[in-house]
């Protein structure tokens, strides 16, 4: 994730902000240029940049009514949805206890996904404007909080749609969750990664013609997914999973390999980012503060920065007494999987 200034005082805004903290001006994200700006009031509820009149906007609906998002339309945009909100096809019942505060954490990690995906060159097509390729978010509670199995809403990606249950907002819930599957990392911001990359095996692998490639590399995914699933669950991870796979979940099934695959490109690419724009410099790090642009790296100078950066990531953690931020390793089988990834999307977008 980058920095950004604001356009009044000059102090640091981050990706988050609604609001400058050091000189109280109002912030909103511009998807155009993707940057945080801070925005003055123009005319007829219309904003502008502070320091660039030519720049108008309206706020994302979900950002002036909602209070979730801190998205900007442009001004002659027949958008009520910012880039991000368009991509929602249900939201939570807000006339529930505190659905409103759970939604407001989705959308945060939803944004910061969006964000990184578009600075990949993937394709972000709603649904709702192509109903065959594009994506949709559904953010879904449990009918009854008090769980009666098979009855509850099951995070995942299908034809398009990726399902998130809102109960994965809640802190509580969520480690709970983490502690019964025995799971060494679960965010949102995981989840929406790892969903994200169902959805462009779907889009961008399924029918290609060197799918056989992708098969050669992440195993078969004609397999029985459904009896992988079962089998995964009863019997676990093979012994030898790390050898291979980059969490014991990626080796259930080829699809989740890659999906678990690609979310830690994700995690890799925003992390990196993000250290290059507070200009952290890792003495041995060669490459540390060149991963602006990361697409146009390898991914083998990628890996060689982030193999410094997440040790130094996990001691400062340890610092503060919280478990490692990042608690994988990445095999050579695995570095060759996320390499394929990071190629695939070098080639195709
Ligand atoms: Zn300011
Ligand atoms: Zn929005
Ligand atoms: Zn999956």
């Amino acid at each position: 994730m980058d920095l950004f200034k604001c356009g009044q005082c000059g102090e640091r805004l981050f990706f988050e902000n609604n609001r400058c903290l050091a000189c109280g001006t109002e912030a909103g994200f511009d998807w155009e240029v993707c940057r945080l700006v801070a925005i003055k009031p123009s005319s007829d509820r219309l904003w502008q940049a502070a320091g660039d009149s030519s720049r108008r906007y309206r706020k994302c609906f979900n950002h002036e009514v909602e209070g979730v998002c801190n998205g900007l339309v442009p001004a002659d945009s027949s958008d009520r949805f910012c880039v991000s909100c368009r991509l929602n096809q249900t939201i939570p019942d807000l006339s529930v206890g505190k659905n409103r505060e759970l939604w407001g954490k989705l959308e945060a990690a939803k944004r910061r996904l969006v964000f990184t995906l578009s600075e990949l060159g993937l394709p972000l097509i709603p649904k709702s404007v192509d109903f065959q390729r594009g994506l949709a978010f559904a953010f879904l509670a449990d009918p009854n909080p008090d769980f009666i199995e098979g009855d509850r809403v099951l995070t995942g990606h299908s034809q398009g749609v990726i399902t998130i249950n809102l109960a994965e907002a809640d802190d509580a819930v969520r480690e709970q969750m983490r502690l019964d599957l025995r799971e060494v990392y679960r965010t949102v911001l995981g989840h929406f990664r790892h969903e994200v990359g169902h959805y462009y095996w779907d889009l961008l692998v399924r029918n290609d013609p060197e799918i056989g490639r992708v098969r050669a590399i992440f195993g078969d995914e004609r397999l029985n997914y459904a009896q992988a699933l079962q089998d995964h669950y009863v019997n676990g991870a093979p012994w030898d999973w790390q050898m291979h796979f980059v969490t014991p979940y990626a080796a259930s099934h080829p699809w989740e390999d890659w999906a678990e695959t690609w979310a830690h490109y994700l995690h890799i690419i925003d992390t990196l980012e993000t250290a290059n724009a507070h200009g952290v410099n890792v003495q041995e790090a060669r490459h540390v503060c060149s991963v602006r642009d990361p697409i146009g790296l390898k991914m083998e100078a990628i890996l060689e920065d982030w193999h410094i950066l997440r040790i130094v990531l996990n001691s400062l953690n340890r610092s503060m007494g919280h478990a490692d931020a990042y608690p994988f390793v990445i095999s050579g089988a695995v570095a060759h999987k996320l390499r394929f990834i990071h190629d695939w999307i070098r080639s195709r977008c």
